[in-house]
C-alpha cells in the first residue's frame, strides 16, 4: 500500500494565504511590516521583550552564537541526539562542539553529561527541548553558563509551568515546513535582553551600516512572515490538537510490546512528535508499518558523535536503536490515528 498517513504534514489554508496578494501589490517583498509584525506576535506568544525573524532556525542560532560573543576556540556544549544544524550553527561560529549525551526518558540533553564535558573554555550550552518536551531547565541554569534554549520542536511547551524560552539568555525557533508553524523556512530569536537583541538585528542585514564588519543576510520576506503571522494565531488549536492525538495514541497503545512517552508533573509537552520505543526489530516494525502505509521513521538519523566518529554515547546510541515517531500533525483525523493503532496492534 503507498503511504497515505504521512509522517508529518503542514496545516495550511485559505487564512494564510489572504494577505499574499496584497503583499505583492505593494511591491514591498523584502522584510518590512510584515516582518515587524510577526516579531511581535511571536514574542507576544513566548511572553518575551524581542523577536528578530530570520531565514531558517539555523541562522537564528548562528547570531545566538555571535551575540554571546563565541568565536573561535570557546566551547560550545549541544546534545548528540539532534539534527546536525546546531553542530553547523557551532562551526559557523567557528566554536568548537562539544558533544553531550541524553537521558533516555525524555531524549534531553543530560546534566550529569554536561557537567562533565564543562571546561574553562565552555561557553554556551545549546539546549533542544526534544520532540515538544521541555529539558529539566532548573538545574541547568544553575550551571551559570549562557544558554540558548532550542525550542524549533517545542514552542507552547510548559516546564514548572512556565514557557520554554524563558529560561535562557536567548531562545530561537525554526518555522521548516514540518515545524509546529511554518513559513516554509524561517526562523526568529526572542530574548528579553535588550543587547544582544541589538546585536542580533545588526547581523542579520549588511545594508545601511556605518561600520564595516562581517554581516550577514539573514532576513525573512514580507511573504514568509505574513504567513507565519495567520499560522501563529492558529499555534493554540495545534497544540491542543497535537495532545488529542497524543492521548488517543497513549490510550490505544497500552499493553503493548513497546514504551509510550510519559513525563512527570514539572512538563506540560506539545507532542510534536509521538515517540515510542521498540526494543528489538525496529528496522522490522518500520518496513512493516511503511507497508501499511503509515509512514513512521527514526526521529534522529545519525546521531552528531557518530558523525564525529566519537563514543561512549550509550543512552543517544540505545534511543538511535529503539526510538520510533509515529505520524502526529493537527490534520490527522481520529479515523487514521485509529488506523495507526489498529495497524500497530496487527504488528505486534
Ligand atoms: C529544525 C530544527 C533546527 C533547524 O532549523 P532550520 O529552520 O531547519 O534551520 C534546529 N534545531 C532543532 C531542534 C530543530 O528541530
Amino acid at each position: 500500500m503507498p503511504i497515505h498517513i504521512p509522517q508529518s504534514k503542514p496545516t495550511l489554508n485559505k487564512a494564510d494565504i489572504q494577505n499574499i496578494p496584497a503583499i505583492i501589490q505593494s511591491l514591498q517583498l523584502a522584510q518590512g511590516k510584515q516582518v515587524e509584525l510577526f516579531e511581535c506576535k511571536v514574542a507576544h506568544f513566548q511572553r518575551l521583550k524581542y523577536g528578530v525573524a530570520t531565514n531558517s532556525g539555523t541562522a537564528a542560532l548562528h547570531l545566538s552564537l555571535l551575540a554571546l560573543g563565541i568565536k573561535k576556540g570557546d566551547q560550545v556544549i549541544i546534545p548528540s541526539y539532534v539534527c546536525t544544524a546546531l553542530l553547523n550553527a557551532v562551526n559557523h561560529a567557528q566554536a568548537t562542539a562539544i558533544i553531550a549525551d541524553v537521558n533516555l526518558e525524555d531524549c534531553n540533553i543530560s546534566l550529569t553529561s554536561v557537567k562533565r564535558k564543562i571546561t574553562s573554555k565552555t561557553k554556551a550550552i545549546i539546549v533542544p527541548h526534544m520532540f515538544g518536551q521541555a529539558a529539566d531547565m532548573s538545574s541547568l541554569v544553575k550551571l551559570k553558563i549562557p544558554i540558548i534554549e532550542d525550542c524549533a520542536q517545542a514552542i507552547g511547551a510548559k516546564y514548572k509551568k512556565k514557557l520554554v524560552g524563558s529560561f535562557g539568555a536567548l531562545c530561537i525557533n525554526s518555522f521548516y515546513a514540518t515545524k509546529m508553524l511554518t513559513t516554509g523556512e524561517g526562523g526568529m530569536v526572542c530574548s528579553n535582553n535588550t543587547n544582544l537583541i541589538k546585536t542580533i538585528r545588526d547581523l542579520r542585514a549588511y545594508d545601511k551600516n556605518k561600520n564595516y564588519k562581517i554581516r550577514y543576510n539573514y532576513k525573512m520576506t514580507e511573504l514568509q512572515a505574513s504567513i507565519g503571522i495567520s499560522q501563529i494565531k492558529k499555534l493554540p488549536l495545534f497544540i491542543k490538537r497535537r495532545k488529542t492525538i497524543a492521548n488517543l495514541y497513549t490510550k490505544g497503545l497500552q499493553n503493548l510490546n513497546i514504551t509510550l512517552p510519559t513525563h512527570t508533573n514539572d512538563h506540560d509537552p506539545i507532542y510534536y512528535r509521538y515517540i515510542v520505543k521498540v526494543p528489538k526489530n525496529k528496522k522490522k516494525f518500520i518496513t512493516l508499518l511503511n507497508k501499511k502505509g503509515v509512514q513512521v521513521t527514526s526521529p534522529v538519523d545519525k546521531p552528531l558523535h557518530s558523525y564525529l566518529k566519537l563514543s561512549k554515547y550509550t543512552n543517544t546510541d540505545q534511543l538511535i536503536n529503539e526510538s520510533i515517531s509515529l505520524p502526529i500533525y493537527p490534520s490527522l483525523t481520529n479515523e487514521e490515528v485509529a488506523y495507526v493503532i489498529k495497524s500497530i496492534k496487527q504488528i505486534l
